[in-house]
């Protein structure tokens, strides 16, 4: 049988206004994440060992992990451009964020004020972030026909995360938000990229399933674990184990050459109820 992967967009409604530089179409792999994205805040203060960011921004590393600033002029820019969108017919849902976290350590305030100016102009949104119950702050803004919450996981023990993600809100944490954020109705989804270790990201699958709506899985890229990981067995791990439990999942383009024949992966499905 013939491997089918399938690219489909949400409602057709991802596309984005090529001009735009504030609500913008992600480009190459964060692209599998999201057909529109926003960056509020310069910097994260979550010091992610493995973060490429600041080599993307080509920013110093040490300037990066002192914590997020918002952006000069940002909200201005936003608003003119939520109307452009609005204008156009557009309303897809925009991520925040791919260079920073929605819900840093720091003042999140602005976080707040996107979402209200993105649902204002009549677009989705989407938050992915690392801060786990900061982000309830925020939960009453999410609309459950439009929205989702999401967050990135690496492992379920605290000690791992602090060693590899030291300013995150620890697992736990996370959890208890994506739980929240489902109990009340709103789509949540969960980032297992990088994987730095295969059976924590089977245990986080097994651990969350029954509260997280879709998992989108990746690999590690330029780590230490990257070579002495078998990828094929663990891509065939993750689908099995997915398959029993019955959840969604999206298997990213690095792991897709290890995707049984005929397997049917799906890059974009509703990301909302
Ligand atoms: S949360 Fe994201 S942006 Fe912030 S340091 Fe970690 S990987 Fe980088």
């Amino acid at each position: 049988m013939q491997r089918q992967i399938i690219p489909i967009h949400d409602d057709g409604s991802g596309q984005a206004i090529s001009s735009a530089k504030t609500i913008y179409a992600p480009a190459g792999q964060a692209g599998e994440y999201s057909p529109l994205a926003t960056n509020p805040y310069r910097g994260c203060g979550h010091g992610c060992a493995y973060c490429y960011v600041p080599k993307v921004l080509r920013m110093d590393r040490a300037e990066f992990d002192q914590g997020a600033t918002l952006r000069p002029g940002y909200l201005d820019s936003l608003r003119r451009e939520a109307k452009r969108y609005q204008a156009a017919g557009l309303h897809g849902q925009v991520m925040l964020s791919f260079t920073t976290d929605p819900y840093h350590p720091g003042d999140t305030s602005a976080t707040r004020e996107t979402l209200q100016i993105l649902a204002e102009h009549d677009l989705g949104f989407c938050t992915l972030t690392k801060g786990g119950t900061r982000a309830l702050r925020d939960l009453s803004l999410f609309r459950r026909d439009r929205d989702a919450f999401a967050s990135t996981l690496t492992s379920l023990d605290d000690a791992f995360s602090l060693k590899w993600e030291r300013g995150a809100a620890p697992p736990a944490d996370r959890l208890a938000a994506l739980k929240r954020f489902h109990e009340k109705g709103i789509f949540t989804w969960v980032s297992l990229e990088p994987t730095l270790d295969v059976e924590s990201s089977l245990a986080i699958v097994r651990e969350a399933h029954a509260y997280v709506d879709l998992w989108k899985i990746g690999r590690a890229n330029y780590l230490p674990m990257t070579g002495r990981t078998d990828w094929e067995s663990y891509t065939h791990r993750m689908i099995e184990l997915c398959e029993q439990l019955g959840v969604a999942h999206y298997v990213k383009k690095d792991l897709q050459k290890y995707l049984p024949d005929g397997y049917v992966n799906l890059m974009r499905v509703p990301q909302h109820h």
